[in-house]
């Protein structure tokens, strides 16, 4: 089955056609390390590595590269301050840039882990590239399309007649700000800069190009330089945050296409911003929860996961911690159904004569065509939660038990949101004091002391878990 992506550019559905058969290449914008990663980057990281696994998973070798900006991402405010992120965060700690930049790198690595993202094959950091950009930036400087200004080299936009093809715009609020606050060295208000000299900047190089000075390379820069260091002069396709298409994204287009003469992207991908509770993530809200608070209340990383996942990328999410009980309900089940179908697989329960044939058929359909079609993730849950009601409704044989199973290590392999394989018997997991009373209950029960057996039954299962009486002997399930 095709798959078929929106592409920002086209602004319409378009088939996955890599340029490579069987190969295709992505490049993800990755998270500028100067604080701690919040849920709403994860959002865009998370869809990143949805796509990444379902193409593999529909047979095609994937290579994904996603940048770390340790150097040089500036916002508006940056530039009317003078100061990029990383900067900031420095004179604010005492500590220097290069510091910052590996804690919070390191603080990347570990969410990634946490919530079970696939890493991609290459994570280079924007500051080990400074040559490659150099390369690019002398190029444009020798095809005009770049000038210099005292030491900062522009790309001149004017130039570049596609400039504004990805996101639309023609002149941007922030383009023109700058020009009134910072300088008038540029001819055009939309011109970027791609090498900046400052002498205050912590982070400096001599200059990789020609006639250049000491300095530090602009944001936009660095993305096309290591996408085309891994991947070539043209990748399939390139992803990144609703707020990455502009100015971000253009430019990258702009510099790319004007040094390499070809087009640079197949397919661009956006995800939607993440609301929570109803509203954009600010800290003066008090709803800003970067990954480690999420964590830090007793949620897994699985069903943090599940949280931001479970709504295709293009619709709006909204993100409650009521939302993350949910998940925990909804994995819950999964991992349920799947523990009885091991029961039956490994002889601890007793089956039945259905094989799930049309179920396991219907499930797996269903659940690749909701994927082919842009990433419909909450269309393919819903395909899973179908397949749940029927395996739980049916006597299952052994071989529908494989069958059942077969389907739950597919989706988790794309998915990645319901944790592997459960063991056929969660009891030596369970708390010792729940352990201990499953014996008294045994004991109260061989006495014909109901009372004290129904008892012990409710505190079991006020702590969240239920006991399960079968033929080998009661044990303890989650839930
Ligand atoms: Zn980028």
């Amino acid at each position: 089955m095709p798959i078929r992506l929106h592409n920002s550019l086209t602004r319409s559905l378009q088939e996955l056609q890599p340029r490579t058969p069987g190969k295709v290449t992505m490049y993800h914008c990755g998270p500028t390390v100067y604080s701690s990663p919040h849920i709403g980057n994860f959002r865009s990281f998370l869809f990143a590595d949805v796509l990444r696994r379902f193409v593999e998973d529909q047979g095609y070798q994937v290579t994904q590269v996603m940048n770390v900006t340790d150097v040089g991402h500036l916002t508006q405010d940056d530039i009317e301050g003078g100061e990029d992120k990383m900067e900031a965060a420095s004179r604010k700690t005492g500590r220097t840039a290069w510091d910052i930049a590996k804690q919070y790198e390191a603080e990347f690595h570990d969410c990634q882990r946490q919530l079970l993202v696939r890493l991609p094959h290459h994570m280079p950091r924007a500051t080990e590239f400074i040559p490659q950009m150099g390369a690019i930036i002398d190029d444009l400087l020798q095809k005009g399309v770049a000038y210099q200004k005292n030491g900062n080299v522009y790309f001149e936009v004017a130039r570049f007649p596609d400039y504004g093809k990805l996101s639309g715009k023609v002149l941007d609020e922030l383009e023109s700000g700058a020009r009134v606050a910072v300088n008038d060295e540029k001819k055009d208000p939309r011109d970027f800069a791609l090498w900046k000299t400052d002498d205050k900047h912590q982070m400096q190089w001599d200059a990789p190009f020609r006639g250049g000075q000491r300095g530090f390379p602009g944001w936009h820069i660095e993305c096309s330089a290591m996408s085309m260091h891994y991947l070539g002069p043209q990748i399939d396709v390139h992803t990144g945050g609703e707020d990455n298409m502009f100015p971000h994204h253009e430019c990258e287009i702009a510099q790319t296409e004007a040094h390499t003469g070809k087009p640079f992207v197949g397919i661009w991908m956006h995800a939607r911003h993440l609301l929570v509770d109803g509203t954009k993530m600010s800290k003066s809200l008090g709803n800003f929860f970067t990954v480690a608070d999420i964590l830090g209340k007793g949620y897994s990383g699985l069903e943090l996961r599940y949280a931001l996942i479970k709504v295709q990328y293009r619709q709006a999410l909204n993100f409650t911690l009521k939302g993350l009980d949910e998940a925990r309900a909804a994995i819950g089940r999964v991992q349920q159904c799947r523990q009885r179908l091991v029961r039956v697989r490994d002889g601890l329960e007793r089956g039945g004569a259905e094989d799930l044939a049309a179920a396991v058929v219907a499930a797996s359909e269903g659940f690749t065509a909701a994927m082919s079609e842009d990433l419909n993730v909450s269309e393919a849950l819903a395909a899973v939660f179908d397949f749940v009601a029927v395996v739980n409704r049916a006597a299952v044989s052994v071989a529908g038990a494989k069958a059942g199973l077969a389907v739950f290590a597919r989706v988790e392999d794309v998915l990645g949101c319901f944790g592997g394989e459960p063991k056929a018997d969660v009891t030596g997991e369970a708390p010792a004091e729940l352990v201990a009373l499953l014996a008294e209950r045994k004991a109260a029960k061989a006495r014909k002391d109901f009372a004290a057996a129904d008892a012990i039954r409710d505190r079991v299962a006020a702590a969240g878990w239920r006991i399960v009486d079968a033929a080998g002997g009661a044990r303890l399930e989650r839930g």
